[in-house]
C-alpha cells in the first residue's frame, strides 16, 4: 500500500474556495483516472479545515501513485461544469446551499490556490474577496443503498468480507459521474443479515433521488463490471491485504459482527477469478430511504 497526505495552508482564501478545491481535485482526478481503472486503485480523499486543507491518499498499485503525482503537478483546466459539480457535493455535505458570486474571481482564485506548493506551512499575505455565498439551508435526501450477497457458500462469504470494499469503490465511482452525491462512507465490516446473507450498508445524500434509477445504476454496474479486464488491480489489492500489518487484527471484527471464522491469507487465497465473478452474479441491492438519524450515526 502506497499510502500518504498532503497539505496546504488556506489561511488567506474564502474557506469555501479551499473546500470546493479539494472536492474538484478529487474529482477531476478520478475522472481522469477513467471509471475502470479507478475502481480498483485504492482512495483519494481530502478534508479542510479553517487552516489547512489535506488530501489523503492509498494506492495498491504503484503506477497509480505515479499518476497521482503527475496529476497534482500538471496544470488544471478549471471549468465551470466541474466546478459546479464540486460544489453540489459541498452543498450536500455542508447541508447549505452556496451560489457563485463571480466565477471569473473563482477561477483565478483557484489557480491561486493550485499555484502553491504543497506541504510548505507559508500562507500568502493577502485576504482574497469572497466569491461562495450562502443562499439557504437545504435539506438533502439520503438513501442506504445494501448490498447481499445470495449464497450459501462458506468461501465465498469470507472473500465477500474484504471483496465489498471494492465493490463498494466501483459503484461508488458510477454514482459519482451520474449524479451529485455526498457518500458518508460506509459500513466498514460485512455484518450477518437476515440468516444466511452478508452484506453492508452506506449512507449518500443526493440533492434528488429515485431510487428506482439507483437501483438500476448499481445492479448495470455490477453487471457491466469487467473483472478479467481489472483482475490484476484487484490482485494487487489482495496482495496488499494479505500482508498489510494494520490490517492483521480486522479477522476479529469479521467474527465479532459476521461470525465468519477466517483470516487475511485465507481471504486472499480465496480471491480467484471464479470466485470473485460467482459473488459478482450473486449480489442483490435493496434502495431504502435514510433518516438523520442513521445518517449522523455513521459519522
Ligand atoms: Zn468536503
Amino acid at each position: 500500500m502506497k499510502a500518504g497526505a498532503l497539505f496546504k495552508p488556506i489561511k488567506n482564501f474564502d474557506n469555501n474556495l479551499a473546500h470546493l478545491y479539494e472536492h474538484y481535485l478529487i474529482l477531476d482526478f478520478h475522472r481522469k483516472l477513467g471509471l475502470d481503472t479507478a475502481s480498483t486503485f485504492g482512495w483519494v480523499g481530502g478534508k479542510t479545515f479553517e487552516d489547512y486543507l489535506f488530501i489523503d491518499y492509498g494506492f495498491y498499485n504503484p503506477k497509480i501513485e505515479k499518476s497521482f503525482t503527475d496529476y497534482l503537478s500538471q496544470k488544471k483546466d478549471f471549468n465551470e461544469k466541474q466546478i459546479l459539480e464540486a460544489l453540489s457535493i459541498i452543498n450536500l455535505e455542508d447541508k447549505i446551499k452556496y451560489r457563485i458570486t463571480n466565477l471569473e474571481l473563482l477561477i483565478s482564485q483557484l489557480e491561486e490556490l493550485e499555484n502553491m506548493p504543497w506541504n510548505i506551512d507559508k500562507n500568502s499575505q493577502k485576504p482574497l474577496p469572497k466569491v461562495i455565498k450562502q443562499i439557504k439551508q437545504q435539506e438533502p435526501s439520503y438513501i442506504t443503498t445494501t448490498i447481499k450477497l445470495n449464497s450459501d457458500d462458506p468461501n465465498l462469504h469470507k472473500l465477500f468480507l474484504r471483496f465489498k470494499v471494492i465493490i463498494d469503490d466501483i459503484i461508488q465511482r458510477n454514482l459519482d459521474s451520474n449524479y451529485p452525491n455526498y457518500s458518508q462512507g460506509f459500513s466498514p465490516i460485512t455484518i450477518w443479515n437476515e440468516g444466511k446473507y452478508a452484506d453492508f450498508i452506506k449512507v449518500n445524500a443526493f440533492e434528488a433521488v429515485e431510487h428506482n434509477a439507483i437501483l438500476k445504476l448499481c445492479q448495470n454496474t455490477i453487471k457491466n463490471f469487467d473483472l478479467e479486464k481489472n483482475y490484476q488491480n484487484i490482485k494487487h489489492h489482495f496482495d496488499y491485504f494479505r500482508e498489510e500489518p494494520l490490517w492483521q487484527d480486522v479477522q476479529i471484527d469479521y467474527y465479532k459482527y459476521s461470525g465468519v471464522i477466517t483470516n487475511n491469507q485465507k481471504i486472499a487465497q480465496l480471491a480467484t477469478i471464479d470466485n470473485l465473478q460467482q459473488i459478482l452474479n450473486k449480489l442483490s441491492f435493496e434502495i431504502s430511504k435514510t433518516n438523520q438519524d442513521d445518517f449522523d450515526s455513521l459519522v
